[in-house]
């Protein structure tokens, strides 16, 4: 069963005109939960339901938390999600009108997910956030759809938390046999596990996060996104929170779409006209979405910033 939709591509005049290039968005803002986590998670959530899974678990208070639930929900199969105490009521809440088991525990989210481990039974499947195979072959359909609508970008631009979405992005352009288009992998300085990561030719572990843009907070990417840096050409971008933010901002007034600073993290590279577009004609940006920001969150943010 495909819990996610086929999202639009379309060529953003407001975005091509600030970077001086054809910059195309896939907007994956449009998917049910938020986010284009439902891609892989729904794939995830679907082939554990095949193989027996009755329960579904996940400690994320995030937008995989989300995509888990609106999964369940879809594949009428309880889920359980732990998040820890710092979770935002806004994220409760979505995650309440999925209809999801909510369990708060623990001050940080290594709690919450010691707690949601130990819950899983034999007939449970725990749903990682972003470091599974078929989380990443899920993810992948988002390149299928573009080579399937006749674009080639030159270059594909997207944001990093743990990698999981890097990882399907490039397993979709190996698959698609676009193995020479590289990505420009976007995080915010505060959240720089990936940047960490190519510097040190492994995965290491931050010791804190610092950024607005909570979904790319993972401490430590994935072994596999650090492969694909390896084997494919990947550049590693930083901007910053205030960058984000404003992309945020003027992303809602250009295409009426709230992101989270996650996502407009990648925006930022187009509004800012980033050199590191430079060397490429047609720029296809992953608007990856969230769901967890308001838009007086997002405004707060911006004064706090400014
Ligand atoms: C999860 C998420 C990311 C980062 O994805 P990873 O697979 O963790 O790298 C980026 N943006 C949004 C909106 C997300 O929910």
């Amino acid at each position: 069963m495909k819990l996610h939709i086929d999202t639009p591509l379309v060529e953003s005049r407001a975005l091509s005109l600030h970077s001086g290039r054809s910059v195309w968005l896939k907007l994956d803002a449009l998917q049910p939960p938020g986010s284009f986590k439902i891609r892989g998670v729904g794939h995830a959530c679907t082939e554990y339901a095949r193989r027996g899974a009755r329960r579904f678990v996940s400690s994320s208070g995030g937008n995989a938390g989300l995509a888990v639930a609106y999964a369940g929900r879809k594949l009428g199969l309880p889920v359980t999600v732990v998040v820890p105490q710092t979770t935002s009521n806004r994220a409760k809440e979505l995650l309440q009108l999925e209809n999801a088991e909510i369990i708060v525990h623990g001050a940080s989210w290594q709690e919450a997910n010691a707690l949601a481990v130990s819950l899983v039974g034999a007939t449970d499947a725990f749903l990682h956030p972003f470091d599974d195979p078929l989380l990443w072959q899920g993810h992948a359909s988002l390149i299928d759809e573009v080579a399937q609508s006749g674009l080639k970008p030159d270059a594909v631009v997207l944001s990093v938390g743990g990698g999981g979405l890097l990882s399907g992005v490039a397993e979709g352009l190996h698959r698609n046999g676009w193995n020479n288009v590289p990505i420009i992998a976007v995080e915010t300085h505060g959240a720089a596990s990936f940047h960490a990561a190519v510097h040190a030719g492994h995965a290491v572990q931050l010791e804190a996060i610092n950024s607005v843009a909570t979904s790319l907070g993972a401490k430590k990417v994935c072994d596999q996104a650090v492969h694909w840096s390896k084997t494919r050409l990947i550049d590693s971008v930083l901007v910053s929170d205030r960058s984000a933010v404003a992309a945020c901002e003027r992303f809602l007034d250009d295409h009426r779409l709230l992101v989270e600073p996650a996502c407009g993290a990648s925006l930022a590279l187009a509004y800012e006209g980033a050199v590191q577009l430079e060397p490429f004609k047609t720029v296809l940006i992953v608007v990856c979405g969230g769901a967890t920001a308001t838009v007086d969150q997002i405004r707060q943010w911006s004064r706090e910033l400014a």
